[in-house]
């Protein structure tokens, strides 16, 4: 998910959100919501779609206020219904609370059942609302302290962008799992997924929230609560590798430079010996240039993609997904005809991708086809908020390598090492988490007797 919040009362709160979440839509494409705040009240629109969907200029006029909430949804938990849609909006002893979050909470198969068991009621089924629950059960302390109490609780990963009458608060969770940082534009603070939404409506970054970190802003200015940053950090690294924005800063690194390291690194440790390197757009896009430069083997747009389809694999059932992928890329005949090429894609989940995308080249006449992948094999699914779905639908966790390059049907499979991946960000293991890869899991995961059950 993507998540925005803006204070600024001489701004257009709710357009500049949208703006910003018009930025973040590569996040998520399910359904889109703002909620702003005038001082007495929190007015909230939200739906399913795409940002200018849900939005249109009758609807951010109404949405008036000082400052503003925004999210982007792509489900992790929960399905895909308006119910689930963000920001949530509840009433609760001091008046209005709007929150946004973006993660998934590792003990919510705990928490919920507790909360429901003193009386508590949901009426959605995403984590968030459980998050909402807790802050307002703190209602006897002010809402930063109700927030540190919140986190106590809650585990898993978490950013959030919370709103009440008169404040704006974005959280990062103790590991620092999802992105957050903060920016500024003229005297309006903006918290933001990622820097390119900072871009989009002419802010500068400020830096990045910190891993456990409460930022709180209101008409005084700004004030920060280090709040228990955890030792063991777990930037996801499927941020940099497929899920961010290229042209995003995250953590001090530019996420399009990162990948396009991952692709030389890559070059390091594999040379095939072809005419040709192509990517499967966009997401392979970055790895393969810089494959293409360390090796010296001509970089060439292989695959024209259609731009106005999203994300395939947002789609939420596999039906769309297979439709969707034949809408979306078609093979430039006389780049590829008759040449030996080595494809590069960002990863593997289920292997649908690549290996359409191998049958397209074949039917094109490519003479040989070697698949790259500008990161390891993933071998275990996340529980922090990225969709890499449950484990028997990961290819890798299945399958040797062989099997996956006779099943995606490519003369060659060649993905990265775990340790090539940490070299492109020219560190050391521990600051990212890296868990789908290698199974270290930075917080404790639920137990597989919790999982499946509907709570
Ligand atoms: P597959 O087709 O193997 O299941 O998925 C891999 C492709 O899906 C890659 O091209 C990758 O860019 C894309 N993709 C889109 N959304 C996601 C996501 O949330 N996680 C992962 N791992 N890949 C995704
Ligand atoms: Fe990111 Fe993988 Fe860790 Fe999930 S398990 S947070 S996708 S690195
Ligand atoms: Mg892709």
């Amino acid at each position: 998910c993507g998540i925005f919040g803006i204070f600024g009362p001489d701004k257009d709160v709710a357009r500049l959100t949208y703006y910003g979440l018009y930025a973040l839509q590569h996040r998520g494409q399910e359904s889109a919501g703002i909620a702003t705040a005038d001082g007495k009240n929190i007015l909230l629109h939200k739906n399913m779609g795409l940002v200018p969907e849900v939005f249109d200029e009758a609807r951010l006029d109404s949405l008036k206020g000082h400052a503003a909430i925004g999210h982007v949804r792509y489900s992790t938990t929960g399905s895909s219904l308006v119910t689930n849609a963000q920001p949530l909006v509840c009433y609760y002893q001091k008046g209005m609370i709007a929150l946004a979050h973006n993660g998934n909470l590792t003990n919510v198969h705990q928490l919920r059942p507790k909360l429901m068991e003193r009386g508590a009621v949901f009426q959605s089924s995403i984590d968030t609302e459980v998050i909402v629950n807790i802050i307002a059960r703190h209602s006897n302390v002010p809402i930063e302290k109700a927030i540190t109490r919140c986190m106590d609780e809650i585990e898993g990963a978490y950013s959030l962008v919370v709103l009440t009458g008169d404040k704006l608060i974005g959280v990062r969770d103790p590991h620092g799992v999802r992105p957050l940082c903060l920016g500024k534009l003229g005297g309006a603070y903006i918290l933001a997924s990622e820097s390119c939404a900072l871009d989009t409506i002419g802010a500068e970054l400020v830096r990045d929230v910190e891993p456990g970190e409460v930022i709180v802003i209101d008409k005084n200015g700004i004030k920060s609560i280090h709040y228990g940053a955890a030792e063991r950090k777990g930037l996801c690294v499927f941020e940099f590798i497929y899920f961010a924005r290229p042209d995003s800063v995250i953590d001090g690194y530019m996420v399009n430079q990162v990948r396009r390291e991952m692709g030389r690194q890559l070059a390091k440790e594999y040379r095939a010996d072809v005419d040709l390197v192509i990517s499967v757009p966009d997401s392979g896009n970055a790895a393969a240039r810089g494959y293409a430069e360390e090796s010296g083997l001509p970089f060439e747009e292989g695959l024209m993609k259609n731009r106005y389809i999203g994300r395939t694999f947002i789609q939420p059932t596999q039906e769309l997904r297979d439709l969707a992928v034949h809408l979306k890329l078609n093979p430039i005949k006389n780049i590829l005809k008759g040449k030996r090429i080595l494809m590069i894609d960002d990863s593997i989940v289920r292997g649908t991708t690549c290996s359409r995308m191998v049958k397209m080249l074949r039917d094109t006449g490519v003479k040989e086809i070697h698949m790259c992948v500008s990161s390891p094999p993933i071998l275990w699914p996340c529980y922090y908020g990225i969709d890499t779905s449950n484990r028997k639908e990961l290819i890798a966790a299945k399958m040797s390598l062989d099997e996956i390059r006779q099943f995606i049907g490519a003369d060659g499979l060649h993905y990265l090492s775990l340790e090539g991946l940490l070299k492109a960000f020219n560190t050391v293991p521990g600051k990212f988490c890296t868990a789908c890869f290698d199974g270290d899991y930075p917080i404790p995961i639920p137990k597989p007797e919790e999982m499946g059950k509907f709570v």
